[in-house]
């Protein structure tokens, strides 16, 4: 459960504790876990964040460390070019879904990686996830799916990186999804809300075709959502503001040790 701020260990390879913007990142990694392992309904995944300073990633699994001694908000720290420079646990067979985004796209913030169970049995039988409401135009007129693949080989990676070039998101048969963002914020309700749009295709399936939403529509929505309201932070002049609001909602729970009732 998220979270006090976090002690991160001395970096390798300078042996200085690292700078506080990085704590404060590795505390929103915590949250995102938490909402991710609550939402998703299972440990199987990672969350990571790009540093301020562009040049490095922290990463977080959503399944405890195997060695009961390394604490559990453990963060690897990782540089563009994939060395480890801090952290103690083990480290993800999958980096190169987090490797090839951060190379190919300097705006992204953040990626996150996950099994989401509902994405999964819609591509398994080819069914295709579309905007059917209103709040999935950041998704685009459907979403990709690609073949199998395991980011542990770079081609694989770079595989992903290239759909995500374009988009944000991309499923991956047989294995997962990976969402991306300009912060975390937005990457983590971006994977919930994939995984909650699975759920309401799922359902409403049952009962006849899913019809999405017309482009123009979308587009309507997108240029005036939240453009009333006011707040005093950068964020509120990022186009991930929504997903900024939203993550307050599942932040306040989260902080209070608390949970949600799931779609
Ligand atoms: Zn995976």
């Amino acid at each position: 459960m998220a979270s006090k701020p976090l002690k991160m260990a001395p970096t390798r390879r300078s042996g200085k504790f690292p700078p506080r913007e990085w704590r404060e990142l590795a505390d929103k990694i915590s949250t995102a876990v938490a909402i991710l392992q609550w939402e998703l309904g299972n440990m199987w995944g990672h969350v990571s964040a790009r540093t301020p300073d562009g040049r490095h990633f922290l990463l977080r699994h959503l399944r405890p460390p195997a060695n009961r001694d390394i604490p559990a908000d453990d963060v690897l720290v990782y540089d563009l070019k994939g060395n480890l420079i801090s952290g103690r646990r083990d480290q993800p067979d999958e980096i190169f879904f987090y490797l090839c985004p951060y190379q190919a796209r300097p705006d992204i913030g953040a990626v996150v990686h996950c099994h989401p169970a509902m994405v999964l049995a819609l591509a398994a039988v080819g069914r295709k996830i579309v905007p059917f409401h209103q709040r999935m135009a950041k998704f685009g007129s459907e979403v990709p799916v690609l073949p199998w693949l395991y980011g542990y080989w770079r081609k694989h990676g770079e595989m992903v990186a290239r759909v995500l070039k374009k988009n944000r998101s991309v499923i991956i048969r047989g294995h997962g999804a990976v969402v991306v963002g300009e912060t975390i914020e937005e990457a983590c309700m971006n994977m919930v809300e994939l995984e909650r749009s699975a759920k309401v295709i799922l359902l409403a399936s049952a009962l006849g075709d899913i019809k999405a939403l017309p482009p123009a529509v979308l587009k309507k929505f997108q240029t005036v959502v939240g453009s009333r309201w006011k707040d005093d932070t950068d964020q509120a002049k990022s186009r991930s503001l929504v997903e900024w609001m939203e993550w307050h909602y599942y932040e306040s729970l989260v902080k209070r040790g608390e949970r949600w009732s799931r779609l």
